[in-house]
């Protein structure tokens, strides 16, 4: 064996275990295995996790943060204007350094699994999709890359958006984006959504949209996008980001739709402390949350994840990028606090987030991608609580990056 990573701790096992890597796979598990390795890591007891998975970045906006004007209201529509003044001269280069530079940080957390979404439309046209496309070249050795060509402006509010999401497709991007909630009417809103399918279908890719991302108990894209992914045999193949409407949405209403989305098979990735951060603010008090329905999606068996949608852009200042703050952040706000809670909080960053982006080598077990973290905690609970330094982390067998952190009290 190439390695061996010595008494790991896998989540919901008790007896620790060995893990052997072979080349870019997982060739054992088992405890005290016999074998050598040219190298052996002592996990001491550590949990490790298959490879952490954010599932929606907006790497293209990412640190602008550094140079921008700050978003006075706060909201995603000053958010959307501060981006468009440095789309307009975005270079693809430029977009990729810092693309790269947020990519790293997540490497570093243990993340080796992104889907990145590239604003499509006609004030940047292609040139965030080629910083992207780039960042995925340059990083490919640290981590797998998936490319949303994303209609930031919409599409019937921006005509030549669909034309531009088309040919960003034919350049690499290979994930279907959407923004239905963004356009004016309910009626444009459904044929944004009927373009999204049409492209999905003409080049047989899967569909990541934002839907209902907004404090509007009238936005009504969530409950089409379930119909049309019903109505085209979709199921597994969509995932709706944000929905914060259903916060918003009359209980009855929203356990219409809560049940639609789980007919669909539809992932929600709820994203919560970016809606926390954005939603609600309008409201005078009690200020709503702005989440998904949570609890309601997981009594319905509805796949959940959560991402770091932002870092440090113009619609968040914050994100190290990190998915198991991400996790954490998810618990605090979908109040996810029971033991079985906080493993549904991991596995939204993990195994949820697999699913979504339909990958079946994805997990620890012989034959898997040796996509590995060994975490500085020993539980998903600690993991949670404190975001340790990731002491190991592996992108097909080969150790990509190394933490420690030194602390001391001193007398
Ligand atoms: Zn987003």
């Amino acid at each position: 064996m190439n390695i061996i990573i010595r008494s790991a701790r896998l989540r919901g096992q008790h007896q620790l275990v060995d893990i052997g890597i072979d080349g870019d796979r997982i060739s054992a598990v088992g405890p005290k295995l016999p074998a050598k390795a040219t190298r052996e890591i002592d996990a001491a007891g550590s949990l490790v996790l298959p490879g952490l998975i954010n599932l929606h970045f907006h790497a293209d906006k990412c640190l602008l943060g550094e140079i921008m004007r700050p978003n006075v209201s706060g909201t995603l529509p000053e958010a959307i204007e501060i981006t468009n003044d440095f789309k307009r001269n975005y270079e693809p280069a430029e977009v990729a350094a810092r693309a790269v530079r947020a990519l790293e940080a997540g490497v570093m957390n243990g993340t080796t699994f992104f889907r990145l979404f590239c604003d499509v439309g006609t004030i940047g046209g292609l040139r965030a999709a080629r910083g992207l496309l780039l960042a995925r070249e340059k990083m490919a050795k640290y981590c797998r890359v998936q490319i949303v060509s994303f209609p930031q402006e919409g599409i019937i509010r921006d005509p030549g958006a669909a034309e531009l999401m088309d040919e960003a497709i034919k350049e690499g991007c290979d994930i279907v984006g959407g923004l239905p909630w963004y356009e004016y009417t309910d009626e444009d809103a459904r044929r944004h959504i009927d373009i999204c399918f049409a492209m999905a279908r003409k080049h047989d890719l899967d569909i990541h949209m934002l839907v209902d991302d907004t404090d509007d108990p009238n936005s009504r894209s969530l409950e089409y996008l379930a119909v049309k992914t019903m109505r085209e045999n979709y199921q597994g193949r969509v995932t709706a980001s944000h929905c914060g409407a259903m916060a918003a949405y009359d209980d009855v209403y929203a356990a219409k739709v809560v049940d639609m989305v789980g007919a669909a098979g539809i992932t929600i990735s709820v994203n919560a402390h970016i809606n926390l951060t954005c939603s609600a603010r309008l409201d005078r008090e009690p200020r709503r949350r702005g989440i998904a329905r949570v609890k309601e999606l997981l009594a319905r068996g509805v796949n959940i994840t959560t991402a770091q949608d932002d870092v440090n852009d113009p619609y968040y200042p914050f994100g190290k990028p990190d998915p198991l703050e991400c996790a954490s952040m998810l618990a605090h706000v979908a109040q996810l606090t029971l033991p079985h809670e906080l493993e549904t909080a991991m596995d939204a960053v993990t195994v949820n987030s697999a699913k979504a982006a339909r990958l079946t080598d994805y997990g620890i077990a012989p034959g898997m991608r040796a996509d590995l973290v060994v975490v500085g905690a020993p539980s998903v609970h600690e993991a949670l609580r404190l975001q340790p330094p990731r002491r190991h982390v592996f992108k097909d067998g080969r150790e990509v990056a190394r933490s420690s952190l030194s602390q001391t009290l001193l007398a």
